[in-house]
Formats: C-alpha cells, sequence, structure tokens
C-alpha cells in the first residue's frame, strides 16, 4: 500500500491550499461516512519516484473558537492512527499560537514522523520567521508558501526521507 501521509494544523494556516498544491486535481476518495469522515479529503500524490496518499485533516473546520482545540486534538489523533508521516503545518505570518503548542505535545509523544512546515512565508527573504517554531521541539522547520508554491520540494524532500 502507498505511504499515507496526513496534514494537521490549526484552521487557517493553508492546509487545503497546500493539499491542493500538492495533489492536482487527483481526488481520489472522498468518504462521506456521517460525522466520522466527511472532514477529510483524500488524494493521490507523488514526488520523484515516491507514490504516496495524502490527507487534509482539516476538511471541514469548526467556526466556533471553543471547539477548535477539541477538533484539532482529533485531527491529530486521527494522523496519529492513520499516517505514516504526519505534516505538522503552522502559520509563519501568525507566528506561534498555544494551540500549535498543544497539538505539538500529541504529535511528539506519538512516535511518528513528523515534519513541521511553516507556511506563510511567501517572500524567502522572511525565512527567518520559521524559527521561533524550533520552540515546539519537533525539529527543523521549513518555510514554506503554498500559495505562492515557495519551498514545496523541500518540504516533500523532507517527508519522503520517512518513506
Ligand atoms: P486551512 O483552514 O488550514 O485549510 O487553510 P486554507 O488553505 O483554507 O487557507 C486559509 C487562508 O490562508 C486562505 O485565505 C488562503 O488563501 C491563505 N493562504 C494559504 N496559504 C497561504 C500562503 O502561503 N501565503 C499566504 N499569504 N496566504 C495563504
Ligand atoms: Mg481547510
Amino acid at each position: 500500500a502507498k505511504p499515507i501521509v496526513a496534514i494537521v494544523g490549526r484552521p487557517n494556516v493553508g492546509k487545503s491550499t497546500l493539499f491542493n498544491k500538492l495533489a492536482g486535481h487527483r481526488i481520489a476518495i472522498v468518504d462521506d461516512t456521517p460525522g466520522v469522515t466527511r472532514d477529510r479529503i483524500y488524494a493521490d500524490a507523488d514526488w520523484l519516484q515516491y507514490e504516496f496518499k495524502l490527507i487534509d485533516t482539516g476538511g471541514i473546520e469548526p467556526k466556533s473558537d471553543d471547539i477548535i482545540l477539541a477538533q484539532m486534538k482529533r485531527q491529530a489523533q486521527v494522523a496519529i492512527d492513520t499516517a505514516d508521516v504526519i505534516i505538522f503545518l503552522v502559520d509563519g505570518k501568525q507566528g506561534l499560537t498555544d494551540s500549535d503548542n498543544e497539538v505539538a505535545t500529541m504529535l511528539r509523544v506519538s512516535n511518528k514522523p513528523i515534519v513541521l512546515a511553516v507556511n506563510k512565508v511567501d517572500n524567502m527573504k522572511d525565512e527567518a520567521n520559521a524559527y521561533e517554531f524550533y520552540n515546539l521541539g519537533i525539529g527543523d522547520p521549513i518555510a514554506i508558501s503554498s500559495g505562492q508554491g515557495l519551498g514545496l520540494g523541500d518540504l516533500l524532500d523532507e517527508v519522503v526521507k520517512h518513506f
């Protein structure tokens, strides 16, 4: 079976934008089991000679702040349970938040390979914005811009190392 790569992170960090960039238009499976999997979107993707399945864990996200953290934790658990590699996506414009720390703690103890990507670094002269995310304790942050398509090759190089 193809390795599974899940994208996890707060609402609005750019998970779906990254997913769409990496997946092209080849969305393979949408499992619409009510209340359980409608909030996950799957696609086939590849990089170099590697093929993998990509999951956007945040398909439908809550609007109200009080359930966002609960949903993030659930999404992180889904990723831990199903993925071979987890892309933990954070927002380089907004900076490090408490919810990032909470999710990082879950991911850290999971023993799954985690690749930390700092999105919205639209200009690589702002790469230093990624440095504060070293504080999450899950390795070297990789600066990317899903919007501009920057750093995605570096990110995927890191992901496929864990296959
Ligand atoms: P999700 O909630 O994590 O799935 O985030 P979305 O992919 O829906 O993106 C949330 C917002 O961030 C949208 O307005 C995107 O256009 C914007 N966004 C996503 N990636 C980037 C990026 O690399 N740079 C900038 N400036 N905005 C981005
Ligand atoms: Mg989304």
